[in-house]
């Protein structure tokens, strides 16, 4: 999928510009997915979620620091179980794997099951052009590739869509009469997806984890598509990224625990699907073949790197849900597979911190996403440590940079920067209307100039920090 992230401004613009989108946007943000987690947590006992999420990171840890020793083992077992192992240094060498795994097998029709790595490597478009029909079967994957768009969420991709719009869309593509009640659309969707399971020649899922000890595959769903595509089709394919080996099942019931419980607020979901080579002989269901390709697609850069933290991730969503900057602006104005906080980081990560300017200042540093994230990454750290890496790369404006220089300049002088700042404090205060609001800050109009008439910020009282802590002493 080619990034449109160095367009994050204007595309956050026209989000808020859309009336529809802001609206589904407010449903989403006044609970849903974050009241979910938090009834969660409490009902497990947050003391006890707290040692469970210290558990997970260490998991996940454990598995980074020998990273090419699980892997190893993870192979040496999936082949011992007859399945094949490929491994693809670049996301579009995993397209092209597929489409020479789908020709090898004379494959018309795909079924997928959601892939966050599929859409990094803009594998339905490859297929499509391989002459071969890939069919979403994720129940919000399935509307947005109706949609011809892209997933705005990890977990629910459709979640920008209103029930309206969905309306629309399935009565356009079923050429059925216009449905607006939720169990008779999911039924539809269902019917018609149906016939694109038992005729599909080949299945695609990703995989949350690869076990090393078994050689397993696991993905974690809610809609039972997932097993139909890793079971029905005679081939099988799990395109995943390297990263989420982890050495045991043991390890993979601990992270159940916080993925399920971080994401959508469930102890369990309804579905943990294992695939653990192709059909055997007595076997009832089970792809005749399968296949594992392991992306790369700038992974291993990471490993070891300032942003090492990152690769613990195991998309549960959760920073999103909990992020001011996301849920006003959705998922598509960061412009590439991953949206939010994390998106913020690995976006520039993987595809370049010059192609991805704006997002590691899309945060308002409020910190509530590294404390919901289930494996512990700071993600402020991350966005921090990006935004130093544009200063020193010298990708930040020059007013920034002068101001960044000034202050710098006035931090090493004490007394000067207790003048300065008195100074400014007073002229702030003056700047305040009658309610002690500011309607227009000099030199910092981003803040102000907002959508409908403005942003006001609360004027100072007309003291500094200290000089208040001064007076509360005394
Ligand atoms: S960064 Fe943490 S909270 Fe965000 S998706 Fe990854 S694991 Fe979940």
């Amino acid at each position: 999928m080619k990034s449109q992230s160095i367009h994050f401004k204007s595309r956050s613009s026209a989000a808020l510009d859309n009336p529809v989108l802001q609206q589904n946007l407010r449903q989403f943000g006044s609970g849903g997915l974050a009241l979910l987690r938090a009834r969660a947590v409490e009902a497990y006992g947050p003391a006890q979620f707290e040692g469970l999420r210290d558990a997970a990171k260490a998991i996940r840890e454990r598995a980074l620091d020998n990273l090419a020793v699980w892997l190893e083992k993870f192979e040496t077992q999936a082949k011992a179980r007859g399945a094949t192992v490929l491994y693809a240094e670049t996301a579009e060498e995993a397209s092209d794997l597929v489409v020479e795994i789908s020709r090898r097998h004379g494959v018309k029709k795909v079924v997928k099951s959601k892939s966050m790595v599929s859409e990094e490597a803009g594998l339905n478009e490859a297929l499509a052009a391989a002459g071969v029909t890939p069919i979403e079967t994720d129940l919000g994957e399935y509307i947005i590739q109706l949609a011809g768009e892209a997933p705005s969420h990890i977990i629910a991709p459709a979640v920008h869509k209103s029930k309206d719009e969905v309306s629309d869309l399935f009565e356009r593509h079923h050429h059925t009469p216009r449905k607006t009640d939720i169990p008779a659309m999911t039924r539809e969707a269902r019917e018609v997806l149906r016939s694109h399971f038992l005729s599909a020649d080949m299945g695609i899922s990703g995989g949350n984890f690869l076990i090393a000890e078994t050689g397993s595959g696991v993905i974690v769903t809610n809609e039972g598509n997932g097993r139909m595509v890793t079971t029905l089709p005679r081939v099988h394919v799990c395109i995943t990224g390297i990263e989420k080996v982890i050495p045991t099942l043991e390890d993979l019931s601990t992270l159940l625990r916080v993925l399920t419980r971080s994401a959508t607020g469930q102890a369990i979901s309804n579905y943990v699907s294992f695939f653990t080579g192709p059909r055997r002989q007595d076997d009832v269901e089970g792809p005749e073949h399968l296949y594992f390709i392991l992306v790369d697609g700038g992974r291993s850069n990471l490993v070891g790197s300032d942003l090492h933290d990152m690769l613990r991730c195991i998309r549960c969503g959760a920073c999103m849900n909990h992020c001011p900057v996301y849920k006003t602006v959705g998922g598509h104005a960061y412009g590439w597979v991953y949206p939010g906080p994390m998106g913020s980081v690995l976006t520039p990560a993987f595809d370049g911190i010059e192609n991805a300017l704006d997002l590691p200042q899309a945060a308002t540093m409020c910190g509530a996403c590294s404390v919901v994230c289930p494996v512990k990454i700071p993600l402020p750290d991350l966005l921090r440590t990006l935004r130093e890496k544009q200063v020193d790369l010298g990708l930040r404006p020059w007013q920034e940079r002068v101001a960044m220089r000034l202050w710098f300049w006035f931090a090493q002088r004490p007394a000067l920067y207790a003048l300065a700042t008195r100074i400014g404090v007073r002229v702030l205060k003056l700047l305040g209307n009658r309610d002690g609001m500011i309607a227009r800050l000099p030199f910092g109009s981003g803040w102000t100039e907002a959508k409908n008439g403005g942003r006001f910020m609360p004027a100072p009282e007309g003291r500094t920090f200290r000089e208040r802590y001064a007076a509360m002493r005394r």
